[in-house]
């Protein structure tokens, strides 16, 4: 809230304007109370050295009338305090013009309180405001051309005119700049405002993009999902029903074992599709949980939930992790990332080859970790390099996953701030480089 100067506190008193409107009106009605009482204050010196006492009760009056203005402002009642500032105004400006010579410039304030009438009733009440213009024109007009004896005629003294007309400019002037400005700063304020809505809009535009993109993305996404999900957990449901037949008909319990061992399979297939839906979904919906923790234990730890799948095929899990490398990222999410490079290195390796490892490597720079999973597996066909990130994509027939893996590990490392490259030679290997804010 923008501190108010002691003046505007006390022309409109200590209560809060929410309106702006209001609140500039409400001090352009203080200022010209204020005024009158400036002027009436002039007049009631200058009159009396010029042995003029006829108009001292109207300034008197006056005085009392401006001061009436300022509290009837102070109180809120801003209708009437309009309305007895303008029909004084117009009384006092009409009584003195009157008998005056037109040369003393007392016509000058016909302008100020029609103006003022128009400013200060035009959002509230434009009818009245364009009343109280006639008046001030009809009122100027008739002590312009009417001579209505209300007071004994001022003599015509050739430099009290001067002093009237001098006096009467200034102040004049003066409240019509103060009138000006309430005009210009009404206007600026609007186009700052309309400015500011502008780019207010401009923002919510960019950010309703920004959603409907997400949107997009999340429609293609589901569309894909139910595709491929309804395909991937039917599959393995119909070679599970096949063999249960094939068991049923069968006479021969020689070939039990294996089937029962397809069967396991199929339902690991399906527990492994199960396991990437979650993780995807969960991934989705959980906030962030930061903690700082040793990176070698814990890919130790990693590393020893796959000796299951790793012994008899003679591949070795190995990693040269720095023991004194700390970092401070969402355990679970790095998890999954982790996870998912060691399933794959384990699902893709090759047989052929004498010996198969996959290496985890992993530096600690300013701030951000780099972690590396390279294996000597089967690779990836260059025509497929560029979409393996993609949803339900399986670059090889050799996949038995869900073609989920990679794409979920993209979007886990995307929510820890991180980003994924790779390089992978067809028949030679593959390294995945991991980077991510790790303080
Ligand atoms: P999937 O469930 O099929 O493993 P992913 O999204 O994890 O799905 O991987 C997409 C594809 O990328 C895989 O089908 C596989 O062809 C290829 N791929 C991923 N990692 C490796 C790797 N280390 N070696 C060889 N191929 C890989």
């Amino acid at each position: 809230m923008k501190k108010r100067s002691w003046l505007a506190n006390f022309l409109i008193g200590p209560a809060w304007i929410e309106d702006r409107v209001l609140y500039k009106q409400a001090i352009l009605r203080g200022q010209l109370g204020l005024l009158i009482i400036g002027i009436c204050l002039f007049y009631l010196i200058v009159d009396p050295l010029n042995a003029i006492f006829s108009f001292i009760p109207w300034y008197v009056a006056a005085f009392f009338v401006g001061t009436l203005v300022i509290y009837l402002n102070r109180r809120g009642k801003y209708a009437i305090a309009s309305s007895v500032l303008l029909i004084f105004a117009n009384l006092l400006v009409f009584v003195i013009a009157d008998v005056g010579n037109p040369e003393r410039g007392v016509f000058l304030f016909f302008i100020v309180t029609a103006v003022t009438g128009l400013v200060l009733f035009y959002h509230s009440n434009l009818n009245l405001g364009i009343t109280f213009v006639v008046v001030s024109i009809v009122l100027a007009m008739l002590a312009y051309y009417f001579d209505l004896h209300l007071f004994e005629q001022l003599p015509d003294d050739g430099k009290l005119v001067q002093i009237n007309f001098t006096a009467n400019f200034i102040l004049g002037i003066a409240s019509a700049v103060l009138v000006v400005l309430f005009i210009i700063k009404r206007n600026n304020e609007s186009e700052w405002s309309l400015l500011k809505k502008k780019e207010e809009l401009e923002a919510l535009t960019e950010e309703l993009q920004q959603k409907n993109s997400a949107l997009e993305k999340a429609n293609k996404e589901l569309d894909s999902f139910v595709y491929s999900a309804s395909h991937d957990l039917r599959a393995p449901l119909s070679t599970l029903l096949g063999l249960i037949e094939v068991i049923r008909i069968t006479d021969s319990t020689d070939e039990l074992p294996s089937y029962l061992e397809m069967m396991t399979r199929r339902i690991h297939d399906m527990e492994g599709f199960i396991k990437d839906v979650t993780d995807y979904a969960r991934n989705s919906r959980l906030g962030l949980a930061r903690v700082q923790f040793n990176l070698a234990a814990f890919i130790d730890k990693l590393i020893v939930n796959f000796d299951l799948e790793t012994t008899g095929t003679g591949l070795q899990i190995t990693h040269d992790i720095d023991p004194e490398i700390v970092v401070n990222t969402d355990p679970n999410r790095l998890k999954v990332v982790i996870n998912n490079l060691l399933n794959n290195a384990i699902k893709y390796f090759d047989p052929g080859k004498e010996k198969s490892f996959v290496r985890l490597s992993a530096t600690l720079e300013d701030g951000d970790c780099t972690l590396i999973v390279e294996d000597n597996g089967i690779g990836i066909a260059w025509e497929y390099q560029d979409k393996i990130f993609d949803m339900f994509f399986r670059a090889t027939e050799q996949s038995t996953g869900s073609g989920l893996g990679l794409y979920i590990l993209k979007e886990t490392l995307h929510r820890i701030g991180g980003r994924i490259s790779f390089q992978s030679q067809p028949t030679r290997g593959s390294k995945f480089v991991v980077e991510f804010p790790a303080i």
